[in-house]
């Protein structure tokens, strides 16, 4: 990084399941491309349109042990019965270039990521209310109702995880949500402590 080069913003959404998480990413990805994305590793199997590399590294429970064992990770967490986890080495190299990272993790992986880079931005999203939360889990799976209601119950406990973060944004329509996100970017990127190097660059 170069003097006058400010460090790149280590962004964290994240929010209970059925939240919209994917979406909104998938979104501000688009409008901002200049965000690197962090892409996890998981031992979950492809979805069909899913391409490896693109939306995750879709790796075997033994190759995820093994970057465990290695200290590949981050953070790591088991969601609904399959491993995910955050390649480490990537996003400081990202920062120090002054990119800005984005990572979209569940709400373990967030707190987790919270004690060991205080430095991040926090965004929790929270759903317009518990019944559309409910709907969003129980329209989106093939799964049984014990399955479903187990989904749900762990979405409702999530929920108060969200005051731990320094941001919440409610995702009642995406586009609100995004334009929320872009706003909270702004206002990072003019934070005095991501700016000292200006000081020192003005000439007096
Ligand atoms: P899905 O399988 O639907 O893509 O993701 C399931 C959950 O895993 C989502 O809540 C997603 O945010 C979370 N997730 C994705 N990548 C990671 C990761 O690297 N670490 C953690 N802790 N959670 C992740």
């Amino acid at each position: 990084m170069t003097t006058t080069m400010t460090k790149g913003l280590l962004m964290v959404i994240s929010g209970a399941s059925g939240t919209g998480k994917g979406t909104v990413c998938k979104k501000l990805l688009d409008d901002i491309p200049e965000i690197f994305y962090s892409i996890s590793a998981t031992t979950r199997k492809p979805r069909p349109a899913e391409v490896d590399g693109r939306e995750y590294f879709f790796i075997s429970s033994e190759k995820f042990q093994t970057w465990i064992a290695e200290e590949k990770f981050l953070e790591y967490a088991e969601v609904y019965g399959n491993f995910y986890g955050t390649p480490a080495h990537v996003i400081e190299e990202k920062r120090n270039e002054g990119v800005d990272v984005l990572l979209e993790i569940d709400v373990q992986g967030a707190l987790k990521v919270m004690e060991k880079c205080p430095d991040g931005v926090y965004i929790f999203l929270l759903p317009p209310s518990i019944d559309e939360l409910c709907n969003r889990i129980t329209n989106r799976g093939t799964e049984s109702p014990e399955v479903l209601q187990k989904r749900i119950q762990s979405a409702k406990n999530e929920i108060d995880t969200g005051k731990k973060y320094q941001y919440v944004v409610v995702n009642d329509s995406v586009d609100a949500a995004v334009e929320k996100i872009k706003s909270i970017i702004a206002a990072e990127h003019c934070r005095t402590k991501n700016n000292l190097n200006l000081f020192r660059s003005i000439d007096r």
